[in-house]
């Protein structure tokens, strides 16, 4: 079995210093667990601060110990009368190549429903998190403007197309021509903006959102967010989704405090967690299971081929490498 360990914490951006190729034996099924291969993992953004020693939501990773997250994987042996084997299921047992798991932790996916791939994206954590995120805390209403920071990414990309599903007008703003491309022509957005252009972000915006905006779905805060915090409407909902600019600074950076947009806007800012939700995961996973089955909601992934790529397609995340939601392909079923 093949494992990537957390060796050192990074300090700044990770780099291949932070982790260790190791091999271990398979541990014995035991009694209600299962031995699961390995088909599919994530890389997300949030690992990265799981790498770091610093108190948040879920506890940091431990020093020695596989970098956990999501898998796809397929039962090869089960002493559980729950699964079988060829079963496939999702877990969160991370970056090795085959897992010996409690029953208890994982989920079983119906291969027959959509890909298997698309348990750790659009019909999983990050689909889920752009359903909630939206539809509960932005309430975008047809005719709305919704800005989407982040947007050629695996929430982003979700979000802006729910939107539009909404009847809002969609701009996102992304890393590269490529990007604003797809968003526009593939995806539907009204507009889009690449931060990297060379027009200032603060005019872009201006061109792009002519009535201002109402909901602000932010996946990178930062220089990005002081831009459009500065646009928001009467009653404007700003979803805190993720802060991806900030989670490799080793000191924080300070830009335009967003108080007073807020405030003389009656503007409200929410930060959520998509296990807030997860009482009405099934109900999420449902709607937009419908939509990506009735065409409406596209799933784009960028899927880098073999367990060895795992720490690069991580990386990537940081320099904007992906196009929807990263995965690995670890092997075929
Ligand atoms: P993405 O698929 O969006 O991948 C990350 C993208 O972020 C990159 O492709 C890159 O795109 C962009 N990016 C990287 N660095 C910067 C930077 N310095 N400034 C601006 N953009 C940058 O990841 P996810 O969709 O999985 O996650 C998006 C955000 O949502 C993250 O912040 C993540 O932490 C958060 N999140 C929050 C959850 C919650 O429960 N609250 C759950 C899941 C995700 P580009 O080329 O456009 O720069």
């Amino acid at each position: 079995n093949q494992q990537i360990i957390l060796k050192q914490r990074p300090s700044g951006t990770p780099n291949t210093d932070t982790f260790e190729w190791t091999k271990t034996p398979i541990s014995a099924v035991q009694e209600g667990q299962l031995l699961v291969k390995t088909l599919y993992l994530s890389v997300d953004p949030y690992m990265r601060g799981r790498m770091s020693d610093r108190k948040s939501y879920v506890p940091s990773y431990e020093l020695g110990k596989p970098i956990e997250g999501g898998v796809v994987g397929e039962v090869l042996e089960s002493q559980s009368p729950d699964f079988h084997k060829g079963d496939f299921v999702l877990g969160g047992y991370g970056w090795q190549t085959y897992a010996t798991v409690s029953a208890k932790t994982v989920r079983r996916i119906d291969p027959t429903l959509a890909p298997l791939s698309t348990a750790l994206g659009i019909l999983g954590m990050t689909g889920l998190t752009a359903y909630f995120g939206l539809l509960d805390i932005g309430r975008p209403q047809a005719g709305e403007t919704v800005v989407i920071s982040g947007a050629a990414g695996a929430v982003g990309m979700v979000v802006g197309q729910i939107a539009k599903i909404k009847g809002a007008h969609v701009v996102g703003i992304a890393g590269s021509t490529k990007k604003i491309d797809y968003l526009i022509n593939e995806l539907g957005f009204d507009s889009a903006i690449s931060y990297k252009g060379d027009i200032p972000l603060h005019k872009a915006l201006a061109t792009a959102c002519p009535h201002g905006v109402d909901v602000y779905f932010d996946n990178v805060g930062g220089e990005i967010s002081d831009a459009v915090l500065r646009r928001l409407n009467k009653g404007a909902r700003v979803p805190l989704c993720g802060q991806i600019s900030s989670y490799n600074l080793e000191k924080p950076d300070i830009g335009v405090r967003p108080q007073t947009f807020l405030l003389i806007n009656s503007a409200l800012m929410q930060g959520f967690i998509v296990s807030d939700f997860a009482k009405r995961f099934p109900e999420g996973i449902k709607e937009l299971a419908q939509w990506v089955n009735s065409k409406q909601l596209k799933s784009q992934e960028t899927i880098i081929d073999g367990f060895d790529q795992t720490v690069n397609a991580f990386l990537g995340l940081f320099t904007g490498d992906n196009l929807g939601k990263q995965l690995v392909k670890v092997a075929d079923p």
